[in-house]
């Protein structure tokens, strides 16, 4: 993939303050949930919103997401406070539905990209088209399948693209959810230097205690954005809700990290 400076330009227009902040549920549960967090959002320095609607749970039995039914409330959301939405796709039917309900921004999940084929799909699915699309590192530390999801993109015509760090698997439990392994997306960076990078704190932590530390190392290491998942009631959300944080916790992170900023 050549070193393209036209991979930045689409930030510029989802950005409206630096870092680019997206923010929203682990996973859509109701029309009245999404527009609630949507709402308490709306006034942040979160510009994109972020939920679920396709969740790949790593065990059956879970709550697998709300389907197609919660790209209707994203867009009632975006109608209603201007945010603009981003959600998971994981195959070229969810890039089909997604793409009709005018979501702005389309990742791709960790469990997807360690997939070339579906992968594939996707790119295939997106061809023509001038969305954002923003790729998960896979569950484990291999920076060639994240960045091989990237080529594929790339290959298929579709420049505005991205990438999310969002942590990898390993077999012993340390003090993460998904170990950060830091010298990984750097590597990427450093092959790519204007690939957007953005943090994924949620999914790296596991918890909520760690969130600000995270996003202050991103920012230290010059990251373009964090999506972190925002929840009104955390302790009630169906998925991921040890990690998730209210409104009122990611408005005062980013104050801390500004005003931390400042002083350094
Ligand atoms: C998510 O963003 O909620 C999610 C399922 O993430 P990941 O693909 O990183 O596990
Ligand atoms: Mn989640």
């Amino acid at each position: 993939m050549e070193n393209s400076k036209e991979l930045r330009t689409w930030l510029d227009d989802f950005k409206l303050s630096h870092p680019l902040v997206i923010a929203g549920p682990c996973s859509a549960e109701t029309e009245e949930q999404v527009l609630t967090i949507a709402h308490q959002l709306k006034d942040s320095d979160a510009t994109v919103l972020r939920a679920g609607i396709w969740k790949p749970r790593t065990r059956p039995g879970n709550f697998e997401g709300v389907g197609a039914l919660g790209l209707k409330w994203l867009q009632k959301a975006k109608e209603e406070t201007g945010m603009l939405t981003t959600t998971e796709v994981a195959n070229p039917h969810h890039v089909e539905l997604a793409l009709k309900h005018d979501v702005d921004i389309l990742w791709i999940g960790a469990r997807t990209t360690v997939s070339p084929f579906i992968v594939q799909e996707i790119a295939d699915a997106l061809k023509g088209t001038d969305k954002v699309v923003l790729v998960k590192n896979p569950v484990n530390p291999d920076l060639s399948l994240w960045l091989g999801a990237v080529e594929r993109l790339h290959t298929a015509d579709i420049s505005k693209l991205g990438v999310i760090h969002r942590g990898f698997s390993a077999y012993e439990k340390t003090k993460y959810r998904n170990n950060p392994e830091w010298q990984i997306p750097i590597e990427l960076q450093n092959k790519f230097p204007d690939l957007p990078l953005i943090l994924d704190p949620s999914h790296i932590a596991g918890r909520r205690d760690i969130i600000f530390d995270l996003c202050q190392t991103a920012l230290d290491l010059n990251y373009d954005g964090m999506m972190v998942e925002t929840h009104h009631t955390p302790d009630k959300a169906w998925s991921d809700a040890a990690q998730q944080i209210t409104p009122e916790t990611l408005i005062q992170i980013m104050e801390d990290l500004k005003v931390r900023k400042e002083i350094s």
